[in-house]
C-alpha cells in the first residue's frame, strides 16, 4: 500500500516524514467533495422476473470541511456503506466524481487515495498479534515512502498510544475485547496517515457501555489528529453527539445536512423529524383552518399566514407544558420517572403513534390526577408537515 505522508500530506510541499501527532500543525487537512455522486446496481434475474435496478446512492453533492468529523447517519440500505466506499475506492460510482481538495480522486485505486477505513467487524488478521497488525499497511510501502524498521516500530507505537492500546501489542485479536480490537483496527487505518478516516459503524459490535466510550475515544481522536472523518451509523444518538455536521440519508438520497442541533431544532420533512430525537417526536393528524391549528376538535396553536390544509403535526416531547388551562386534552395513561425528568404517557385519537410521551421537570407533576392531562405547547418544538409532500410548513404564530 501507498503511503501519502511525502506527496500530498504537506503543504510546504517538503519530503519530511511526521508523527501522527504533529499532524494538525503539518499536514494539510483535505476537504471532501462529493459531486453529483451516484451509484446505481443492477437489478436481478431475466425477462419478466428482472427487478429494477437499485440506486443506492442518488445524486449526492456535498463538501465536507476540512477538519471535521460527520456522521452519515440513516436506516439500514439507506445507502450509508455505498457512499463510503465509493469515497475509499472499493465501489466505482455510476456518476459523480470524489475530490479530496482540489484533486480528482474517482479515478484513483484505493490504495492511491490515502484513505483509512475501519469496518464494523474489525478485520484483524487473527495470526498476528496486535503490534502486526497495526504495522501491517507499513509493510509494503515502496521508494520515498518505504519507511526503517525503527520508522515504523515508531509509527505503530504512536498509533497504539493514540488509541490507548500500547500496553498490548504482544497480544492476538482472540485475546483482546471487543473493544480493544476495534482500537486496533483504529490505528491501524491511523498508521498511514491517511488523509481521510472513514468509519463504518464501528461500534456496532460493542456493548451499550463500550459503545459510549468508544464513541467519546474517537472524536477525541479526530480532535487530536483533525483528520476529515466521515462516521456511518443508523444510530441517531451516536451520531448527533459526537459530529460537528450530520448528513442523513433516506434512499439514497440527502434529506438534510447541518449541526446536530440544528437539523433537530428545524428537520426539513417528516423523516428526519422522526428520525431524530429519543423519546422520538410525538405524531399527530391535524389540520389548519382559519389561522387555527386543530389537532381533533381544539385549537392547540393560532397560525399567522398558513393555508388552510390537513397536515401532520409533530410536537417533541420536551415541547408540552403541563397547565390545568392547557389547550390541548389528552388520556393520561400514567408519568415514568427518567431520573431528573418525568416522562408523562397518554394518548389521543389523532395520534400516530400508540402512546404520547411528554417530558416535563418532576415539580410540576405533582398534581397530576385524574384520566386526562392538559398541555400547553411550545410552538417552537411543534412542526407541521404537508399530508402530501411530508415537507416541513413553516409558521409564526399569532398571539
Ligand atoms: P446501508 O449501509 O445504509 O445499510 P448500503 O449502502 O449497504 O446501505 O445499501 C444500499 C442499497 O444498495 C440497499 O438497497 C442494498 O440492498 C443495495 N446494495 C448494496 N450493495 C449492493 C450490491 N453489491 N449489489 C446490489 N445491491 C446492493
Ligand atoms: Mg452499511
Amino acid at each position: 500500500m501507498r503511503c501519502h505522508t511525502a506527496t500530498i500530506l504537506f503543504t510546504d510541499g517538503s519530503n519530511r516524514r511526521i508523527r501522527l501527532a504533529d499532524f494538525r500543525k503539518d499536514c494539510k487537512l483535505m476537504k471532501i467533495v462529493l459531486s453529483h455522486l451516484t451509484k446505481k446496481f443492477p437489478g436481478r434475474g431475466r425477462g419478466n422476473k428482472k427487478k429494477g435496478d437499485v440506486t443506492a446512492v442518488n445524486d449526492f453533492t456535498f463538501e465536507i470541511p476540512d477538519g471535521t468529523l460527520v456522521g452519515l447517519l440513516g436506516p439500514s440500505g439507506c445507502g450509508k456503506s455505498t457512499t463510503l466506499n465509493l469515497i475509499c475506492g472499493l465501489q466505482k460510482p455510476t456518476g459523480g466524481q470524489i475530490f479530496f481538495d482540489e484533486e480528482d480522486v474517482t479515478p484513483l485505486t484505493p490504495q492511491k487515495r490515502g484513505v483509512g477505513m475501519v469496518f464494523q467487524n474489525y478485520a484483524l488478521y487473527p495470526h498476528l498479534n496486535v503490534e502486526q497488525n497495526i504495522r501491517f499497511p507499513l509493510e509494503n510501502l515502496k521508494g520515498t515512502d518505504k519507511l526503517s524498521k525503527e520508522e515504523m516500530r515508531a509509527r505503530v507505537e504512536e498509533a497504539a498510544g493514540l488509541v490507548q492500546i500500547g500496553d498490548l501489542l504482544d497480544r492476538k485479536p482472540a485475546e483482546l475485547s471487543g473493544g480493544q480490537q476495534q482500537r486496533v483496527a483504529i490505528a491501524r487505518a491511523l498508521v498511514k496517515l491517511p488523509r481521510v478516516l472513514l468509519l463504518d459503524e464501528p461500534l456496532s459490535n460493542l456493548d451499550a457501555r463500550l459503545r459510549l466510550q468508544t464513541r467519546e475515544e474517537i472524536r477525541r481522536i479526530q480532535k487530536k489528529t483533525a483528520i476529515t472523518t466521515i462516521f456511518v451509523t443508523h444510530d441517531q444518538d451516536e451520531a448527533m453527539s459526537i459530529s460537528d455536521l450530520i448528513v442523513v440519508m433516506k434512499d439514497g438520497l440527502v434529506q438534510q445536512i447541518g449541526k446536530p442541533q440544528e437539523v433537530y431544532d428545524n428537520p426539513a420533512n417528516l423523516f428526519v423529524a422522526k428520525f431524530l430525537g429519543t423519546p422520538p417526536i410525538n405524531l399527530f393528524e391535524g389540520k389548519v383552518e382559519n389561522g387555527s391549528l386543530l389537532i381533533g376538535e381544539e385549537t392547540v396553536l393560532t397560525l399567522k399566514n398558513v393555508p388552510d390544509q390537513p397536515v401532520y403535526v409533530g410536537i417533541r416531547p420536551e415541547g408540552f407544558i403541563l397547565s390545568e388551562n392547557g389547550s390541548f386534552t389528552c388520556r393520561l395513561s400514567r408519568p415514568e420517572v427518567m431520573g431528573r425528568d418525568v416522562s408523562i404517557v397518554s394518548t389521543h385519537p389523532a395520534s400516530q403513534n400508540p402512546v404520547i410521551r411528554s417530558i416535563v421537570d418532576a415539580e410540576s407533576c405533582e398534581h397530576l390526577s385524574g384520566d386526562t392531562v392538559r398541555f400547553a405547547l411550545k410552538p417552537q418544538k411543534v412542526f407541521l408537515f404537508a399530508k402530501d409532500t411530508e415537507t416541513r410548513i413553516p409558521f409564526e404564530t399569532a398571539k
